[in-house]
């Protein structure tokens, strides 16, 4: 009898494999970084194969910790950082292009550019819940057509295909040229800008209007199902792969997050807080996303609403790798309890233009209100608390769209060990901030979507007894002074605009 379910999290910096029991418990982890490539300013790409190479190791390095053999495996279930754009040869395997990463903005001219057909940011909203930005898939699978030799008449013959993360490691592992099937989730679909919301389909005219052969787009399946076993000779060879969440609703689900109005916050390289709205649609009018929550098998849609903030912990790794202030994340906790607040400093990282709830490519990063009184004590202060500000943006946007407050918030990602953060985050929401046993959320959410495909699971009731709290924090800070901070990071958002011009 199969115990055990795996899942791999093919995130933004790291590949994972882990082992999960029927618990929900972590048996084995096993873990590799890829390089992070940076060709120019504002364009980061990842090397597809060196990733796939990456699966396959820490795969094969989760099962040995473990000591487990396929055969213990029930299923495996794939998570990923979604957005990032990957075009390749399905005779030969091989990427026609590094697959761009989601925070690259080199699409900026083309997203203008598709604004001006008709409708501006807002142009595709009504379809796919987004409004045109850098961010999604669809313009970055435009640009490798436009600007790799040869790849529109290759992609037109039939020969190229586009995947996310999730789209290249399931064909990966299901065999490659050999066999591999080409398919996505709800989830990854709906952050292409290419999938209409209500039918969970590929949009013919807005694949059109972006030159992008419906040939090349995979299909969509639910989130929780068989889609295929591991080939023969593979790590985990015959072990059915029965899962697909884009990292983020991976997180949601692994929360527990599975009732209308209840919502995460993950704190990895950028924070993607999500709301459960249940089987509605809420389309936002204040800067937010909507996007697809889950689709277990044939059961309806779950819908969420997202606020994407691009940079909170790659701030953290910027002031290791490019300042040195630091070196290592967990020293900035100690850098910033050399000092008791910011110092006046406000650091807004619009590394990436602006994400939620602005939207705005033009802006660039700044530091506001320094003094010559200012030390590196209050610039790690200042960056652990441009998390929690840009946090507070998103949920007051939030709140606006669902008209419902919201009254606590549970956190995971690399960044919640750190409790400086988390107290800080918890004042300036003014509301508790919560941290479950269980923070490796994302690849845990992916397992239980494999796991109830198969019967592992029976049911989501499982996934709600086997969320357990860690930690509560809870608002201490004074009305008057949360809202000073909050009107001064506010400001100095307004001096970031306007950069790129
Ligand atoms: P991802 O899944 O996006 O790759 P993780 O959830 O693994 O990210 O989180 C890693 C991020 O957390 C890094 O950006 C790192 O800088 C940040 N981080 C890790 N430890 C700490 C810490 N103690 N304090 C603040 N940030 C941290």
């Amino acid at each position: 009898m199969a115990s055990y379910v795996a899942a791999i999290d093919q995130g933004t910096t790291s590949t994972r494999a882990m082992i999960f029991d029927h618990s929900g418990r972590v048996v084995a982890v096993d873990q590799r970084e890829h390089e992070q490539i940076f060709p120019q300013a504002g364009w980061v790409e990842h090397n597809a194969e060196e990733i796939w190479e990456n699966t396959r190791a820490v795969t094969a390095g989760a099962l040995a910790k473990a000591d487990l053999q396929a055969g213990d495996i029930a299923a495996v279930g794939v998570t990923n950082q979604r957005e990032t754009a990957l075009v390749w040869d399905r005779k030969t395997g091989k990427p026609v292009y590094n697959a761009i990463v989601w925070q690259d903005t080199r699409t900026d001219r083309i997203v203008d550019q598709l604004g001006e057909l008709g409708g501006g940011q807002e142009r595709y909203r009504p379809k796919t819940g987004l409004p045109l930005a850098t961010y999604f898939s669809g313009p970055k699978v435009k640009w490798i057509l436009d600007n790799v030799e040869g790849a529109r008449e290759r992609a037109e013959a039939g020969d190229l295909v586009f995947g996310n993360m999730d789209t290249w490691t399931v064909w990966n592992m299901t065999g490659g040229p050999d066999g591999g099937v080409h398919i996505t989730d709800p989830t990854n679909a709906s952050r292409t800008l290419l999938m209409d919301l209500e039918t969970l389909s590929w949009d013919a005219e807005i694949a059109g209007d972006m030159g992008i052969p419906m040939s090349m787009l995979p299909e969509i399946r639910s989130s929780s199902e068989e889609y295929g076993k591991v080939r023969p000779r593979g790590v985990l060879s015959g072990v059915p792969i029965a899962g697909i969440l884009g990292d983020q609703q991976a997180a949601t689900f692994g929360q527990a997050c599975l009732s209308p109005g209840e919502a995460k916050n993950t704190y990895g390289t950028g924070n993607f807080v999500l709301l459960n709205t249940g089987t509605e649609k809420v389309m936002s009018e204040n800067g937010l996303l909507t996007t697809v929550c889950y689709k277990i098998g044939s059961n309806e849609t779950v819908y969420a609403l997202e606020g994407s903030i691009a940079v909170t912990g790659s701030l953290v790794q910027w002031l290791r790798d490019n300042l040195g202030i630091i070196s290592n994340a967990a020293e900035i906790e100690q850098l910033a309890r050399t000092v008791e607040d910011n110092g006046g400093a406000y650091f807004v990282p619009a590394f990436s233009g602006l994400f939620a709830p602005h939207w705005r490519s033009d802006a660039r990063g700044v530091i506001a209100g320094l003094t010559r009184y200012v030390n590196k004590g209050h610039i790690a202060r200042a960056v652990l608390e441009a998390t929690a500000f840009q946090t507070r943006e998103v949920i007051e946007a939030m709140n606006a769209d669902s008209g419902v407050p919201l009254k606590s918030l549970k956190v995971d990602g690399g960044m919640v060990v750190n409790e400086l953060l988390m107290q800080f985050q918890a004042d300036i929401l003014d509301v508790p901030v919560i941290r479950p046993v269980v923070a490796e959320t994302t690849a845990l959410g992916a397992a239980y979507a494999a796991g109830l495909a198969v019967g592992f699971w029976a049911s989501e009731d499982d996934i709600r007894n086997n969320w357990a709290q860690d930690k509560e924090w809870t608002p201490s800070m004074d009305a008057q002074h949360r809202e000073a901070q909050y009107h001064n990071w506010k400001k100095a958002v307004t001096k970031t605009f306007d950069w790129v011009e």
